[in-house]
């Protein structure tokens, strides 16, 4: 078969690979959409030792059931499913809470992290990560479960704060950021207001349900102040989807006292916290920031559940296989609007 591996670190090529076979508690998925996502690039930019080579990327994946392996129950050859890609270890406290996401033996173990993903014609799975998707669109389906999944449980984890007529700013309208605004928009009744450097996002979030959009400059702070309300007042809830420097300062700066940050993007900034009462405090006071990461198969199945009930839509570019090294290029120098997905 046909994958996008990784075959040495920042090395991401089209190669022939074996088609894999289902061992027992697996299933031979036939890949149908593989979503391209940052973290990918992550991957692709670690240092030599933290991932492995060669690895087939992809952890957003979406496909039809080809073949089962010995043991398995509930699945058959022809059923559509999303593919959960964290495996945690199982037995640890977090695991048996649910929280395969806060695994506490397994650092970042799963699905085209630690194992081949699904750029590829096929990928193996554990039985236990698939979930039914009736018949959801599979180009549809593979953004639910990282795109659609992540900024879902970041919003569960702020969902005490978001009180109906409370305010969540958004910063970034990429992959994750276009699902928040809907998110947002379906299961609260907050005033969302999106926050990004390029018009096209600003649009399509504001057709997705944001109430204000801001174009981030010089004067994105004074923007969303003037929409959120001078200090101690300001957003309730502030959702960093991009995390570099200038939006950790900019969300620090527009949150309310007793707010809460999410900071969900991995572009390096650093949050200074200094509790200080004689000059500026870095953030405001009763302040709680979380660091979620991707989210829990509960989860997963509430964010098919709002898809199928028509409330979550993924705007995607698709990209044949052999054009997902391009697709990553683009997705690098910011040329991706919503999410770029791969179709085997
Ligand atoms: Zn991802
Ligand atoms: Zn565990």
């Amino acid at each position: 078969m046909r994958a996008v591996r990784m075959t040495a670190p920042g090395v991401l090529e089209l190669v022939e690979a074996p088609t894999p076979t289902a061992g027992p508690g697996e299933v031979l998925l036939r890949v149908g959409a593989a979503g391209a996502c940052h973290s990918d690039l992550h991957i692709l930019d670690a240092p030599p030792g933290l991932f492995p080579t060669p690895m087939t990327l992809g952890h957003e994946i979406a496909g039809t059931v080809d073949s089962v392996g010995p043991g398995v129950a509930g699945w058959s050859p022809g059923d559509h499913a999303a593919v959960y890609g964290i495996i945690g270890c199982g037995h640890c406290r977090a695991c048996l809470r649910g929280l395969e996401n806060q695994c506490r033996t397994v650092p970042v173990g799963g699905i085209g992290l630690s194992r081949d993903g699904g750029l590829a014609e096929h990928v193996v799975v554990p039985a236990s990560r698939l979930l039914h998707v009736g018949d959801l669109d599979l180009t549809q389906v593979a953004p639910l479960t990282d795109a659609g999944l992540t900024p879902y449980h970041a919003i569960e984890l702020a969902r005490n704060k978001l009180r109906p007529g409370t305010t969540c700013v958004v910063i970034g309208i990429g992959g994750l950021g276009h699902m928040a605004v809907q998110i947002l928009a379906a299961t609260t009744a907050v005033r969302i207001v999106a926050v990004d450097t390029n018009v096209a996002a600003l649009d399509l979030a504001g057709r997705l349900g944001a109430h204000d959009v801001v174009r981030a400059g010089p004067d994105t702070v004074e923007r969303i102040r003037e929409i959120v309300g001078p200090p101690p007042d300001g957003a309730d809830v502030v959702l960093d989807i991009v995390g570099a420097q200038p939006t950790l300062d900019t969300a620090r700066q527009v949150i309310a006292t007793g707010g809460q940050l999410l900071l969900v993007g991995l572009a390096g900034g650093t949050l200074p916290v200094r509790p200080v009462a004689d000059e500026p405090p870095t953030v405001p006071l009763e302040t709680s920031v979380q660091v979620p990461f991707w989210g829990t198969r509960a989860e997963l199945q509430e964010v098919i559940a709002l898809a199928r009930a028509g409330r979550l839509h993924a705007d995607v570019q698709t990209f044949p296989l052999e054009q997902a090294p391009e697709a990553y290029e683009a997705l690098r120098r910011g040329e991706i609007h919503g999410r770029a997905v791969i179709v085997p």
